[in-house]
């Protein structure tokens, strides 16, 4: 399972770094970050503060199913740890809650229940960095990374104190007991995991650590990613070949009289396998205009309502339209651009939704990079510069306008393992930068 998640998995003792390095690999990598000691470490205060007996596994184990343990950032990017609710973020640090943990996390069902709930945070994360004791071990033993982070105790008695204040040595005594405590009990002890990284940074930056289990990161995706998906060659039967010529050929006539276009960048446009190629929407031609970018038959996603004119039906179909029914999810229409993508033709969407107005292109739909990710494809961004002024709102009939179409270079998609939904939001708004860029540039032709 977590390696289907892209699970990081951080384990160390005390004071080794975990959390700053969780943090911070977290935010390099885009994933969530769960530091699962504050979780133990919040079923310790509750224990405390209600006087519950630290030998009594029963009675710690009951702490941990009435209570409703939440982690979280604030708008600063810190940790915040509530409980039911209530910010614990600082109780949780308290030196009784440093001693009183240990037994806490000694407990068989209390470490059951926690280890169920990372899992779980995991699942609705899509994977995440996990840092903790036992994360490679038990929690996720086949995380895509696992990492043992530890420093020598002198090293962790420094940084611990440089962080919290205290005495070196005492501070060091403590770690050392920790570490005892930690590493010899009974309910999943600390140990390395089979195949796990041991990383030392005493004396280590936090960014050479990061760098180097990034390093590990990104070679554990290669050896597993999936050897970029063989696409089948769209085979058009003849028919569909010379309906879809004749239908070019017509609206390339069309345009020649109408509404002059140039086109720049078409190199960039794939001449085999599927790609979306994702265009600005400012004009009803727009779709006419960017099925002339290519030679190659590309799909269209059209309301199904176009599909009810029988007579329409097998054009349609002959020019492979994708019908989108307005009754189904999102999940639905999804699937099948996702369809005929593998099936290795390329698809024209317009990430605006639909046409719009003004030179800003804004709220793009997550939709577009959610379909590239999912069927592995690149996405080609389009600017259409002067298209509005052919048919401006409120004209019946079409002006002779000039239009220039920049096409840019593909948009390679990001290594994303499984979690696409991490990834798309960030994809998104590379693709709004990029057809930005080139609508700025087509329309700057016409103001010269
Ligand atoms: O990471 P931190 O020092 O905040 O963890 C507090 C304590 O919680 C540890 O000393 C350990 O006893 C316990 N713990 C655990 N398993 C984890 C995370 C923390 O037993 N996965």
């Amino acid at each position: 399972m977590g390696r289907s998640l892209r699970v990081i998995a951080i384990d160390g003792p005390a004071g080794s770094g975990k959390s700053t390095i969780a943090k911070a690999l977290s935010q390099r990598l885009h994933l969530e970050h769960l530091d699962t000691g504050a979780m133990y470490r919040s079923v310790a205060l509750i224990c405390l503060q209600r006087g519950v007996d630290l030998v009594d596994v029963g009675a710690m184990a009951a702490v941990v199913e009435s209570v409703d343990i939440s982690l979280g950032t604030d708008l600063l990017g810190a940790q915040r740890v509530t409980v039911d609710g209530v910010d614990v973020t600082s109780e949780i640090r308290t030196p009784g809650v440093d001693v009183a943990v240990g037994a806490v996390a000694s407990a068989a069902p209390v470490r059951a229940a926690l280890v169920a709930q990372q899992r779980k945070w995991a699942v609705e994360h899509g994977g995440g960095v996990l840092e903790g004791r036992d994360i490679a071990t038990v929690v996720f033993p086949d995380a895509l990374v696992k990492v043992y982070l530890t420093a020598t105790v002198a090293e962790r008695a420094r940084r611990r104190t440089e962080q919290l204040g205290g005495e070196v040595q005492a501070v060091a005594a403590d770690i050392e007991r920790r570490d005892h405590v930690d590493s010899t009990r009974t309910a999943d002890p600390l140990q390395v995991a089979d195949g796990a990284s041991i990383v030392d940074t005493t004396g280590l930056s936090v960014n050479e650590v990061l760098d180097q289990i990034e390093k590990l990161v990104f070679a554990a995706e290669a050896a597993t990613a999936v050897i970029a998906p063989q696409f089948p060659t769209p085979v058009l039967n003849r028919r569909e070949r010379f309906v879809y010529r004749a239908v070019q050929v017509f609206v390339r006539t069309l345009l020649r009289t109408y509404v002059p276009t140039t086109y720049v960048g078409l190199e960039n446009v794939p001449s085999t396998g599927p790609f979306i190629l994702a265009p600005v929407h400012r004009s009803v031609i727009d779709f006419m205009i960017v099925g002339l970018v290519t030679k190659r038959r590309m799909r269209y996603v059209g309301k199904d309502s176009v599909w009810e004119a029988k007579w329409f039906v097998p054009m349609a179909n002959t020019l492979g339209g994708i019908p989108v029914s307005r009754g189904t999810t999102d999940r639905d229409s999804m699937n099948r651009c996702v369809e005929a993508l593998k099936s290795g033709e390329p698809l024209v969407l317009f990430p605006e939704g639909k046409r719009k107005s003004g030179p800003i292109v804004e709220d793009l739909f997550d939709g577009v990079a959610y379909i590239a990710l999912k069927a592995g494809v690149p996405i080609i961004p389009v600017g259409i510069g002067g298209s509005d002024r052919v048919l401006p709102l409120g004209a019946k009939l079409p002006r002779r306008r000039r239009v220039l179409v920049k096409v840019g270079a593909p948009i390679e998609l990001p290594p994303v393992g499984k979690s696409v939904r991490k990834v798309a939001p960030q994809l998104t708004s590379t693709l709004r930068d990029r057809i930005q860029g080139l609508y700025d540039e087509a329309q700057r032709e016409f103001q010269r």
